[in-house]
């Protein structure tokens, strides 16, 4: 493993330690106290979980939402889940802090229900380490139970990665949660290699096209052909096709005339409290009571 073999080469004498740029041994440093702290995060409630809106295109409903995890460090700041959750990974923290997040979403989805709001599925996105555990199944069967959330509402994101590497595996594995009830998706799609045949066999019920490819869609023909192609394939494959990372209404303009389904990203909102996803359901609801729709653009 590359890290201990820096530390030996640190420990081996000053020699060794040349050959390792300034920057490299202070990314290694920097890593090993973020693991450190990582590994109390969860204890010291410095861990938390926004929630973003997903929004239909057609009808500008938000149907669902997407956990996502924050890490307020006590003496750093703000530290991305883009740092922390690989790094979970690899420490094996991933499952406990996985979990974590599993639960909390399950309890914040059957609160806004209990609270009178009309009913959203709330995401998760699993990692590789996390989707590969036994107990995968069994620990979301137990966040549903302990939550009283249906498993209806409840979605999976998993990535086009993590599935491709074990096609077989992964479809057995998404099949006992399909039996469940729980909903699957596959997260930043286009960036992998997947082949048709194979994306056949995944019991899934949405797409979500990456947003490298949503960034640029005003300047980028290749990448309003690559938006294209991924809402026909998923169409041909008869499941759901959403957009993330939508921050302009040009780019959603184009998504809906594409036929695109559904939307996610700053131009609906950015991951939010869960307290605003109240609010944001309210005035839906209220919307709806006066026989109105609640557009992306009035949200
Ligand atoms: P992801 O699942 O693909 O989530 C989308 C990321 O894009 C989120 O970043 C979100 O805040 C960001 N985003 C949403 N809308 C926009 C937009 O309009 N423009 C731009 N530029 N970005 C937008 P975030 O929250 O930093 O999460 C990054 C990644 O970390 C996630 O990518 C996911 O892979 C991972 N992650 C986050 N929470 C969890 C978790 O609880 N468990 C696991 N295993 N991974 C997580
Ligand atoms: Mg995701
Ligand atoms: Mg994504
Ligand atoms: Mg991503």
């Amino acid at each position: 493993n590359a890290d201990a073999a820096m530390y030996r080469a640190k420990e081996t004498g000053k020699n060794n330690v040349q050959f390792y740029t300034q920057e490299m041994n202070s990314s290694l440093e920097e890593k090993l106290a973020l693991l450190d702290g990582l590994r109390k995060a969860l204890d010291d409630n410095q861990l938390y979980v926004e929630y973003q809106p997903k929004a239909d295109l057609s009808s500008g409903l938000l149907f669902g939402v997407e956990a996502l995890v924050r890490w307020r460090h006590p003496e750093r700041g703000m530290i991305r889940p883009d740092i922390f959750i690989p790094l979970a990974e690899e420490c094996g923290m991933i499952g406990a802090i996985g979990d974590w997040v599993l639960q909390q979403a399950c309890h914040q989805a059957r609160a806004w229900q209990a609270a009178g709001l009309p009913p959203i599925t709330v995401s998760v996105n699993v990692s590789p380490r996390q989707f590969d555990d036994l107990r995968l199944v069994a620990r979301v069967v137990e966040a549903l139970n302990a939550s009283g959330l249906a498993a209806g509402l409840l979605e999976l994101e998993v990535t086009e990665s993590l599935i491709m590497r074990d096609v077989g595996q992964a479809v057995a594995k998404m099949r006992e949660l399909e039996a469940k009830g729980v909903a699957l998706s596959i997260d930043d799609f286009g960036t992998g290699y997947s082949s048709l045949s194979s994306l056949k066999r995944f019991p899934i019920s949405r797409l979500k096209i990456d947003k490298s490819f949503v960034r640029d869609l005003d300047t980028s023909a290749d990448d309003r052909a690559i938006a294209r192609a991924i809402i026909s394939l998923a169409h041909e494959l008869d499941v759901r096709v959403i957009a993330e990372g939508v921050e302009t209404v040009q780019q959603r303009d184009f998504l809906q005339a594409n036929g695109c389904d559904e939307m996610q990203g700053y131009l609906l909102s950015r991951p939010v409290a869960p307290q605003e996803i109240a609010v944001l359901l309210a005035r839906q609801r209220e919307a709806a009571e006066r026989g109105q729709l609640l557009t992306a653009d009035t949200q």
